[in-house]
């Protein structure tokens, strides 16, 4: 296709694809939308990598290489991945965007022989598409190993000295990208600043806790986002400058959004060590740790004459795949006249929305579902609160204990029901890593086991009442 032609259809087809993304984008603000709108925008992405294929005169074999790779690792590692371990994948295929994006920056160093043919602003944006982008890789790949426990999930850090050692780093790593960026300086200077970037993101994401992870990640794809944005620019390419932005923005309200839903402020959460401590049930600090554990068959009383039941459900849910079973048993209980509702907190399970999908796989109505806010009030007014595979997110702790490392996390208020009943396989803390006086408290019974199984034989003893 000749240029004057390609000048022509390759912005149509941009704007083809920006209108599906952000069509595909809107699809996404909902389980029933979300996977009509996730096809939506990837075919505005084949449209935008077609568009930018058309303009490639050379390397086809290299391009053909890279796409075959890509494919081979990428498909089945996405159709295999079970939903517990969504969120470390997406960790690191959004630190691959970040990786690929430092590495346009560099690939841009040695085609200008150093920047030396390049405008301004095309040095500006490759500099920091550079760091940023390097920043993204390797703290993406700690995430990662947090979440995959290949790395230990509590706080690693430099204590005192972490900041003042960081923002080094960072001094360090905008003076290599000055020295690069004034042109015609030896390779050796890019290839410092993308070590001194990786170095900084190891050491900036090593500190979190694993409570502050869901932040960590969300806030790494908004830096990727907006690292490929800087890289488009450079590239002088629109399709990535507007998806660069899109990840970028919605990346930024996505961390906003969950940091204010754990009651932290961002610098807070990179300044680290929220979570991850052990404090597990034994510490010798006075607290009575009197357990009191129940059957099934007291449990499927205790519900079904009661006249309001919340479920909670958290990431034991996910792992037993009980979600079904669930919705089984509230189906009895209404059938015997129980109100039956959700109470969904935003950080459940390891994603944002993971209660939501698996509910709604389970075809649980919407109306039952209720967030945080909604639903903290009604606890006090209600006779038995279910907690299925959920810990973190009703540690009363967060509320009453100053020195617990998830104070001020605002929490569902289980404890304050009438009763409450814990489904769970053992005494072992979540993915915090701290102790939960709730399952202590007096009007708490323990119903020990797979939450799958426990849900499935409780519904079996209601349908003998
Ligand atoms: P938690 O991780 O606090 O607790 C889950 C509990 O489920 C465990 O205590 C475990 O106890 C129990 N469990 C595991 N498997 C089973 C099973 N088969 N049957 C029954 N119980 C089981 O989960 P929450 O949902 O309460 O809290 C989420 C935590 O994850 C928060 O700390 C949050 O910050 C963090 N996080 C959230 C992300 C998000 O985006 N939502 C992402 C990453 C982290 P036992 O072993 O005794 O059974």
């Amino acid at each position: 296709m000749d240029v004057a032609a390609l000048d022509v259809i390759v912005p149509i087809l941009y704007i083809i694809s920006f209108g599906l993304f952000i069509y595909g984008l809107m699809g996404l603000t909902g389980p029933k939308t979300a996977v009509r709108g996730n096809w939506i925008a990837a075919v505005g992405m084949t449209i935008a990598v077609v568009a930018t294929l058309l303009q490639v005169r050379h390397n086809w074999l290299l391009i053909i290489v890279g796409l075959v790779v890509g494919a081979a690792l990428g498909i089945p590692s996405a159709r295999q991945v079970k939903m517990t371990a969504m969120p470390q994948m997406v960790a690191l295929f959004n630190g691959v965007g970040g990786g690929a994006v430092a590495l346009i920056a560099w690939s841009e160093f040695r085609t200008s022989d150093g920047f030396a043919t390049e405008a301004g602003y095309v040095v500006v944006a490759s500099m920091f598409a550079a760091i940023v982008g390097s920043i993204s890789f390797w703290g993406s790949l700690i995430a990662f190993g947090k979440l995959q426990e290949i790395l230990p999930g509590r706080p690693i850090g430099l204590g005192a000295a972490q900041q003042f050692v960081n923002g080094l780093l960072l001094l360090a790593a905008i003076a290599c990208a000055v020295v690069a960026g004034l042109g015609g300086a030896p390779e050796i200077w890019i290839v410092a600043l993308l070590v001194l970037a990786a170095v900084l993101g190891v050491l900036v994401v090593l500190p979190i806790g694993g409570a502050d992870m869901p932040v960590v990640i969300s806030l790494l794809n908004a830096m990727t986002g907006l690292s490929a944005a800087a890289a488009g620019l450079a590239l002088d390419n629109t399709a990535m400058i507007v998806a660069g932005m899109i990840v970028g923005a919605s990346g930024s309200i996505l961390t906003n959004l969950m940091a204010k839903a754990m009651n932290r402020s961002i610098p807070a959460i990179v300044a680290g060590g929220f979570g991850g401590t052990t404090t597990l049930p034994g510490a010798d600090d006075g607290v009575d740790r009197t357990v009191t554990s129940t059957s099934a068959a007291d449990a499927a009383v205790q519900m079904a004459y009661a006249s309001q039941v919340i479920v909670v459900p958290g990431y034991g849910m996910a792992v037993a795949q009980a979600q079904h079973a669930v919705k089984d048993m509230a189906k009895l209980l209404e059938s015997k006249g129980v109100e039956v509702k959700y109470a969904i907190h935003p950080v459940a399970g390891r994603m944002p929305g993971h209660m939501n999908v698996l509910l709604a796989e389970a075809d649980v109505s919407y109306d039952a579902l209720k967030e945080m806010d909604e639903i903290n009030d009604e606890f006090a007014r209600t006779d038995v609160t279910l907690v299925i595979g959920a810990n973190d997110v009703t540690n009363p702790a967060a509320r009453t204990d100053p020195s617990s490392p998830i104070h001020g996390m605002p929490i569902l208020n289980v404890d304050e029901s009438r009763s409450v009943i814990v489904l769970k396989r053992s005494m072992s803390s979540g993915f915090a890593g701290i102790d939960n006086p709730l399952f202590y408290a007096e009007n708490t019974s323990m119903l020990f086991g797979d939450a799958k199984k426990s849900v499935t034989e409780v519904t079996e003893e209601l349908k003998a009442l």
